[in-house]
């Protein structure tokens, strides 16, 4: 059993500490929205009425923030200045390579083993425990963190040094991005030519166009229950959170010299979307924009 401190407890962070909890661990839960400590809490977790008071114990700090200037703060001005010197420092959040090394810097110098572990998976797999992890940082601490991620996730893979979780995160991302428009594209285009949606799920999903956004987060109410398009598209995975990846993903690809035309142009729409009032929504929203543009 190991002493946890959970800071983010959202739409990923809260199942995720979740599965923590029932392998036994004794986790302590902080979010700036009390709400999120209650859910935790009444799910048999320790709440924390401040991350100071959560920091207290831990033998690791996992953190599930939005963006990389809450990861900043949170860090600088919180776990490096009170977490216990010997704890393993581990961020899931999803932020630029710049501000991951540059964090995993302060907390080495401070003394600290920290790594960038961002997730793959959405919410289904934050709560079936089967989540990618991309982990960038020390083979030391990777070893001591591994069990705990072993129990909220699937596959764990050690990409190397502090940072490269991240760039892998976002390589995955730019495809997710570019992928889900073109599922939208497609199912839309199908339907309006009068195939109707079972039909075209049961083909694409056995033929060369199939994809994880069509089979386990398909945009289109009905073939996929679980998706959320049947619950008229609550997050899930917010737009907002799409447009910040493939913002991340349009400045890696100017650091590495890399055109991303296609890349580029999902970007564009989903901060068109963003802009338009669709940033709550879950990012699989995109199909009702792209369903009412003409050509
Ligand atoms: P979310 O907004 O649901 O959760 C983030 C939580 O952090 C919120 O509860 C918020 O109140 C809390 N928070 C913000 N600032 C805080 C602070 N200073 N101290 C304590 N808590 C604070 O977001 P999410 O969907 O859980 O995503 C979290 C991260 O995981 C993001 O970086 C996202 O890109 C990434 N991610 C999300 C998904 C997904 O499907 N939702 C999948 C993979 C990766």
């Amino acid at each position: 059993m190991a002493r946890i401190a959970f800071i983010g407890l959202g739409n990923m962070g809260l199942p995720m500490a979740r599965n923590l909890v029932a392998a036994n661990h004794e986790v302590t839960g902080y979010d700036i929205v009390a709400g999120a400590v209650e859910a935790f809490a009444a799910e048999g977790g320790r709440a924390a009425e401040t991350a100071e008071a959560c920091l207290q114990g831990a033998e690791f700090v996992v953190t599930m923030l939005p963006e990389g200037q809450h990861v900043r703060e949170v860090y600088s001005e919180t776990i490096i200045p009170n977490a216990p010197g010997d704890a393993v420092l581990v961020d899931c959040s999803t932020i630029d390579v710049e501000t991951a090394r540059d964090v995993a810097a302060r907390a080495g110098e401070a003394g600290f083993a920290m790594l960038d572990a961002p997730v793959s998976g959405g919410t289904g797999g934050a709560e079936a425990g089967t989540l990618t992890f991309m982990v960038g940082g020390s083979g030391d601490g990777f070893r001591r963190v591994q069990p705990l991620l072993d129990v909220m996730g699937r596959t764990v893979v050690h990409v190397g040094d502090a940072g490269t979780g991240q760039v892998a995160k976002i390589c995955n991302n730019l495809i997710l991005g570019i992928s889900m428009i073109a599922t939208c594209e497609s199912l839309s285009m199908g339907q309006k030519l009068g195939v109707n949606i079972d039909a075209l799920f049961s083909i694409i999903s056995q033929s060369s166009g199939q994809s994880w956004v069509l089979t386990t987060y398909c945009p289109v109410a009905g073939p996929v229950p679980a998706s959320p398009a049947n619950r008229d598209y609550q997050p899930g995975f917010t737009t907002a959170m799409m447009a910040k990846d493939l913002r991340l993903a349009m400045d890696a690809a100017g650091t590495a010299g890399q055109a991303t035309r296609l890349g580029a142009e999902a970007s564009r729409m989903f901060d068109e979307f963003l802009e338009a009032g669709g940033g709550t929504l879950d990012f699989s929203a995109i199909y009702r924009k792209i369903e009412a543009a003409s050509s």
